[in-house]
């Protein structure tokens, strides 16, 4: 009965506490201004703004400019960049085709399929063998390789991995690398992945350099291939649909691995580099209370997105995370603009590689430029500006940032769902690992264009975009000066 009143007690109370503090530059936050940043973001000029790319250095380049414009200091080597080294794959050129009787059938890129970001190169014309899963794990009981010879072909395999792997006794590593480094081990030329067809969410071919561990193979092409492109190649010899097989290869959980004997032709040009530089970029606000400066927000979001592929298609990533970086921009032209001073210091950062796993906002914390227990929150948007109400993520591991976000939403904004979670989430999983408080700031719903050449500025919810920007301004200006 206690515990019962007390929460919502001292949700009277923060309401009480927040309706008399002021938040003078609210009304200076509009979509406008937000989309102008989102548009040059996603143009084509920045090509998807892939990490290690000429199209992500641009945009890392156009927030140190913004960020000396507005006098934001230098904390990393005296610099607004923080450098590092990742793996970077450039792809100049992807065509695939079926053959059938001779005749060939060219498919679109991006719509029929797409290259995996770390695709190796290869011009081959052969047969396609369909492996289940793409497993092979003998001493575990199971494997989609027994029974089927695919030296010199292309295998055709489910994507994700079987929900009954999940058993936490059959242990193996379900990155497509692996796959593919299986294929190869096992002969095979190249290697097509189709989502599972009975999963309840349809996947189209999405652009990702989500690869995960395993080795880089530079002469094997790895493509995701659209379901109606799967149908087709299994016209040929078509017992069963590719849903059929999923359901049997579940149930009995026996591969049904067979020839399709269909050929295809697939050429892919990529070029590869183990080494290649990207940076975080990062610009800081200095707080003005002498006892509370060296306490620090963080107000972040991943910059990079996965790119564009043979010069023919690029995925523009508005919404992910054009839509996140350009909020960072417009809170510090905010806070810095303001004549209220802030009394805690801010510090704006731009991740990269996010899309391949986080290795930005990992670095950052592994490295750090202030001290990672002088930081008081971390307020992370990734993916902020479509869909229809704001959904604050973390919250059950930082309950006390949580409560702040929904009264000043209650009070302001009055967009955000109940539904949250814990342990990070994206940038912020980093972060949560150190033990530091923070919030996730997403959407419900927004997910439509994700990974898609879709995902344009003019998808975007602007006044939803809007309200998310000023939660985050609002959550940001009372932690910084409470
Ligand atoms: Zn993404």
């Amino acid at each position: 009965m206690k515990k019962a009143l007390i929460l919502p007690l001292t949700f009277i109370l923060l309401k009480i506490s927040f309706s008399q503090y002021s938040f003078p530059s609210l009304d200076s936050i509009n979509s406008r201004n937000l989309l102008k940043t989102v548009e040059y973001l996603s143009s084509k000029e920045l090509y998807g703004r892939l990490s290690g790319s000429v199209g992500y250095y641009k945009a890392a380049d156009f927030f140190a400019k913004e960020f000396l414009s507005l006098g934001l200091k230098q904390i990393s080597n005296k610099s607004y960049f923080q450098k590092f080294l990742i793996e970077y794959n450039e792809i100049k050129k992807a065509e695939f085709y079926l053959i059938t009787n001779n005749v060939k059938k060219e498919y679109k890129l991006a719509k029929d399929f797409i290259c995996r970001g770390f695709t190796g190169s290869g011009k081959i014309i052969a047969d396609v063998v369909f492996c289940g899963y793409g497993i092979s794990e003998p001493a575990l009981g199971y494997d989609d390789y027994c029974n089927v010879d695919v030296n010199g072909k292309v295998v055709l395999v489910f994507k994700q991995q079987p929900d009954w792997l999940l058993d936490p006794n059959f242990k193996w590593n379900p990155s497509l690398r692996n796959k593919a480094y299986t294929a190869f081990n096992k002969g095979a030329v190249a290697i097509l992945f189709v989502p599972k067809p009975n999963a309840p969410e349809k996947q189209k071919p999405i652009g990702s350099v989500m690869d995960g561990e395993g080795i880089q193979l530079n002469n094997f092409p790895m493509l995701q291939i659209d379901y109606s492109v799967a149908d087709e190649l299994m016209e040929a010899n078509r017992e069963k649909t590719l849903s059929d097989l999923q359901s049997e290869i579940d149930k009995y959980r026996k591969p049904l691995s067979k020839n399709l004997n269909s050929k295809v032709e697939i050429n892919v040009d990529a070029e590869y580099s183990y080494h290649r530089t990207t940076m975080n970029v990062i610009g800081m606000l200095e707080g003005t209370d002498e006892d509370l400066k060296d306490e620090y927000i963080i107000i972040c979001a991943h910059l990079d997105h996965v790119g564009g592929q043979a010069g023919k298609i690029y995925f523009p990533g508005a919404n992910d995370n054009a839509s996140g970086s350009a909020a960072v921009l417009e809170l510090a032209r905010i806070f810095a603009n303001s004549e209220e001073k802030i009394k805690r210091s801010i510090l704006f950062v731009l991740f990269s590689n996010e899309e391949t796993g986080l290795q930005g906002a990992r670095y950052f914390v592994d490295n750090p430029v202030v001290p990672l227990k002088n930081i008081v929150a971390v307020l992370n948007m990734d993916c902020i500006a479509s869909g229809d109400s704001i959904r604050v993520g973390n919250g059950l591991s930082s309950p006390e940032l949580w409560r702040i976000a929904k009264t000043l939403d209650s009070l302001y904004t009055k967009s955000m769902v109940e539904d949250t979670w814990s342990g990070g989430g994206a940038d912020l999983t980093p972060f949560f690992e150190k033990g530091i408080n923070g919030l996730y700031f997403v959407t419900t719903n927004g997910y439509q264009h994700l990974h898609l050449t879709t995902d344009k500025p003019e998808t975007l919810n602007s006044s939803l975009y809007e309200k998310v920007v000023k939660l985050v301004y609002l959550i940001a200006s009372y932690i910084a000066n409470n």
